[in-house]
């Protein structure tokens, strides 16, 4: 529970959020690779949800929303719905939000195949141990597809490369909170 004050002062603030969807967590090391240069911003936002914070969930409308990692089970389609109800501008960050990314090779085969080959013919199968696909009503339902954020719901910008540098997520967040137009140049979309 914050104090009073601290808290009419976040209030007053830009409120940024950023969940992790199907992704490596690359994205999300990239906004921590903002450093101390998020320092600068801090007068005008305060982080909610986000790998910086380790708050789990938002329960407060969000002024911006990142987003990295596409959508590969029923979990990710909740969530990403949630977080769009919660924010005014969403954000695509890297490859897998933005097309689906290294998860979305396995559209190229059935959905049975990917599993089998994931579970039952692996190369790292243990010897003589039954094979067998995990199936628990508590494990998310994985889709027969890995689909990009903008599929499932509206998304605002488009932040390509894989991942996107921390100075690229910076320089976003600052033309927004500031209200400039940005302007990434092609360089970024690249992959590491
Ligand atoms: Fe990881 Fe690249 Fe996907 Fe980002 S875009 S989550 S770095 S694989």
């Amino acid at each position: 529970q914050l104090n009073p004050a601290l808290q009419a002062a976040r209030d007053n603030k830009i409120k940024v959020a950023m969940i992790g969807l199907c992704g490596c967590w690359g994205c999300t090391l990239s906004m921590l690779d903002m450093d101390e240069a998020l320092l600068g911003l801090l007068d005008k936002v305060t982080i909610l949800r986000s790998s910086l914070t380790d708050i789990k969930r938002i329960r407060e409308r969000c002024a911006i929303g990142f987003v990295e990692g596409g959508i590969a089970n029923e979990e990710n389609i909740e969530t990403l719905k949630e977080f769009r109800e919660n924010c005014d501008i969403l954000i695509s960050v890297g490859a897998c939000a933005v097309w689906g990314g290294v998860p979305a090779m396995r559209n190229e085969v059935e959905l049975s195949d990917c599993l089998r080959e994931a579970y039952v013919d692996s190369v790292t199968a243990v010897p003589d141990a039954i094979p067998t696909i995990p199936y628990h009503e508590d494990i998310p339902r994985i889709t027969t597809r890995v689909y990009p954020c903008h599929e499932v719901v509206k998304m605002d910008y488009f932040i390509p490369g894989c991942p996107p540098d921390g100075a690229t997520i910076l320089k976003v967040l600052d033309d927004l909170i500031n209200g400039r137009e940005f302007d990434l140049p092609a360089s970024i979309n690249r992959y590491d």
